[in-house]
């Protein structure tokens, strides 16, 4: 695994309905399973966040301050310097975020804890290892995290079921492996047998696409 903000092409895996939004493979089978059960209320704004934007978030929000805590009293050490928010929403210091692990995800237009919305959400989401602990303390009903220890569904899918992709301009078809990220083309017949099992197939954007690493020596 590499570090915070430096997930490999592999090592981030497009979440199953929503081809934007990509996290570490067992996050994204399990936020897939979310959706699966919530629809569009399990729609993400942010899900992995590369170093760089982290960065820009980060100092969008905090200036260097010698002194003073600012507006907000909310002071932090970042790269041997001391920053104090001076605008905007808390944000983690770059590298430390549960964003760059690909482990967190933020719900598009969830921005109350005693919404029906939420109550919903988190209904679904507990089961599925996802919690508000994190986002509670910084007064962001949107913000989940994944503890794989606390999955009760099972991580595995049906072995008959598989994860069907192709990009928007080609028809070739490739089954994604949850666990490495990698794909694998299928042929026409491989394709009727999946189909046939209950496999369906997400269209994501063709450089998206070619972007994922095959399984070795597959075409
Ligand atoms: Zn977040």
């Amino acid at each position: 695994m590499s570090t915070n903000g430096n997930l490999t092409a592999a090592e981030r895996v497009t979440i199953p309905g929503l081809p934007a939004q990509a996290l570490r493979a067992d996050a994204a089978d399990s936020w897939g399973r979310v959706r699966a059960a919530l629809g569009a209320r399990a729609n993400l704004t942010d899900s992995y966040r590369p170093l760089s934007v982290q960065r820009k978030i980060f100092l969008e929000r905090y200036e260097p301050r010698a002194s003073g805590a600012g507006p907000y009293g909310d002071v932090r050490h970042y790269a041997g310097t001391r920053y104090v928010r001076m605008r905007g929403a808390a944000a983690a210091v770059p590298g430390t975020s549960d964003h760059g692990l690909g482990l967190a995800v933020d719900v598009f237009a969830l921005t109350s804890f005693t919404s029906e919305h939420y109550r919903a959400l988190a209904k679904v989401a507990h089961i599925h290892g996802w919690n508000n602990d994190a986002g509670v303390k910084i007064n962001e009903p949107w913000h989940w995290e994944y503890t794989p220890a606390n999955d009760t569904h099972p991580t595995e899918r049906k072995p008959d079921v598989a994860h069907l992709i192709k990009g928007d301009k080609a028809p070739a078809t490739y089954v994604l492996d949850p666990a490495t990220g990698l794909r694998r083309y299928i042929d026409g017949l491989e394709f009727d047998v999946y189909t046939k099992q209950g496999s369906t197939v997400t269209t994501i954007p063709q450089a998206q696409l070619d972007a994922l690493p095959k399984v070795p020596g597959t075409r």
